[in-house]
């Protein structure tokens, strides 16, 4: 994990943006203006934090009469702040003093340096980039090849090629790591460009922050300098008008700037709940690209790419288990893999199908609360062209007796039936015979390959 330079800086940014409005209210605009207004912040570095002044005039003041005031604003802010330094500096620009011309000023390497260590974790929630969310990283299929397609183009171009780019999809399904392909990429091949990735939270969170303290101008200089801003997960962007309507200016000043802008959600702008007719359809006016559910096919890839990566061997017929078993989004798909991986190289065994059912029973289990006993009695005897009524009957000839196993077997594998439950189900039998038909069918799959492709393809049958 990298930390996002831009962000933490921004964080302190906006920190210092929360102090200036605190100390605004408490000694009212006059005295604000004389004293205060002339500080700029120049860097928080190991715990220190400098601020400069731009005389000796201004110094002597807030160090006899408002250092204590200035301190205790900060330290409600930042927690991690050891030692205050204020220093002397004469250039124009710091007089200037908006949090932008002052931040310029920062070397941003030490300054991140600095603040990500120790510095209070709560407030970088979302903020990091993950060195593994990286475009060679991201396996591609028909449900995700717009979206990445746009995020590439985005990432290569030198200007804005579509504004907002717009990229929505359920949990899971890579937009954050897409995101952060962008900004690894941008910084790959053109250093200079600036990218500042944030969730839509952290995002309001300093809006609205700005907002109350009547400094929404400072927040929007922030993004100045910026030349690629994202916003993750904007559906928790909604709420109060006053607020929309400030993010919406806000949104088209960066759009005026030439800004390029991408927005990540779980619902396409149409759908987003809570927000404005307007800003919708703003949102929707550059590229609006969906990232589909995942088909079979791409979760095997995805899974046959995540396993390359690791040292235990995983069997084909694991994988395709686990594509066929875990439909709902990559972040479940490898979890899986890595709870598996993880138990063989504990106990020292190879992976295999049972073990793999045993590890996600939990996982699976929302799979298999789809299928009940009678449906699989029905397909079976279907498939083996019996009635279905000798599923229960206690007729004992060869060709009712194996589907009624098989039946049996899949009950305990597909569903969270109890063997005694299950034993009644197939005409008040006996839990033991239950046992036995999930032994006898076990054992079959292992020896008949053909045996095995056939209850394979009932399984399939039953949970598709
Ligand atoms: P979202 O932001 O859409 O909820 P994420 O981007 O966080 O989803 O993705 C969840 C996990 O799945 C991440 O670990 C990510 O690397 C992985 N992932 C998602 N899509 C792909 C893909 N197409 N190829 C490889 N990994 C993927
Ligand atoms: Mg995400």
């Amino acid at each position: 994990m990298v930390e996002s330079e831009e962000y933490n800086f921004n964080e302190i940014q906006a920190q210092w943006a929360a102090v200036r409005g605190k100390i605004r209210q408490k000694v009212g605009d006059a005295l604000f203006k004389s004293w205060f207004k002339p500080i700029s912040l120049i860097s928080f570095n190991s715990g220190i934090l400098t601020l400069s002044v731009p005389n000796q005039f201004i110094k002597t003041r807030i160090n006899g009469e408002y250092l204590d005031l200035l301190k205790d604003h900060w330290f409600n802010q930042n927690k991690c702040i050891v030692k205050f330094k204020i220093v002397i500096v004469k250039d124009q620009s710091y007089q200037n003093n908006t949090i932008h011309s002052s931040s310029k000023r920062v070397d941003s390497s030490i300054l991140n340096k600095n603040v990500s260590k120790g510095y209070d974790l709560n407030e970088n929630i979302g903020a990091s980039l993950d060195q593994r969310f990286t475009f060679s990283n991201f396996i591609v299929g028909k449900p995700n090849e717009l979206a990445f397609a746009a995020a590439r183009r985005v990432a290569e171009s030198q200007d804005v090629p579509f504004n907002p780019l717009f990229l929505y999809g359920g949990v899971g399904l890579g937009k954050t790591h897409l995101m952060h392909a962008i900004a690894h990429e941008i910084k790959r091949m053109n250093p200079v460009r600036r990218v500042i990735y944030l969730s839509a939270e952290k995002f309001m969170y300093h809006f609205i922050k700005a907002l109350r303290f009547k400094d929404t101008v400072a927040f929007k200089e922030q993004f100045r300098t910026v030349d690629v801003l994202m916003i993750d997960d904007v559906q928790f962007i909604s709420g109060k008008e006053s607020t929309q309507e400030e993010f919406f200016h806000t949104f088209n000043a960066l759009v005026d700037q030439n800004k390029q802008l991408i927005i990540s959600a779980d619902k396409s702008p149409q759908d987003l709940e809570g927000i404005e007719e307007r800003m919708r359809s703003r949102l929707g006016w550059g590229l609006v690209a969906d990232i589909h559910p995942l088909t079979y096919e791409l979760r095997l890839s995805i899974l046959h790419a995540k396993a390359e990566k690791v040292d235990t061997k995983i069997p084909e017929n694991v994988l395709e288990f686990l594509a066929h078993k875990i439909t709902t989004n990559v972040r479940e798909l490898e979890g899986a893999l890595n709870r598996i991986t993880a138990f063989s190289s504990l106990v020292g065994k190879e992976i295999n199908i049972e073990m793999t059912h045993d590890l996600l029973r939990d996982l699976l289990k929302s799979s298999q609360r789809k299928v009940n006993i009678e449906q699989i009695q029905k397909k079976v005897s279907e498939h083996f062209n019996v009635k279905m009524s000798d599923m229960s009957s206690a007729r004992r000839s060869r060709t009712v007796v194996r589907p009624r196993q098989i039946a049996m077997y899949l009950s305990k594998n597909l569903t969270s039936r109890s063997l005694p439950e299950i034993g009644r189900r197939f005409g008040n039998r006996d839990h033991t015979t239950v046992i036995h038909a999930v032994k006898k069918v076990e054992e079959l799959r292992n020896h008949d390959v053909s045996f095995d492709e056939d209850v394979e393809l009932l399984i399939r049958m039953l949970e598709s």
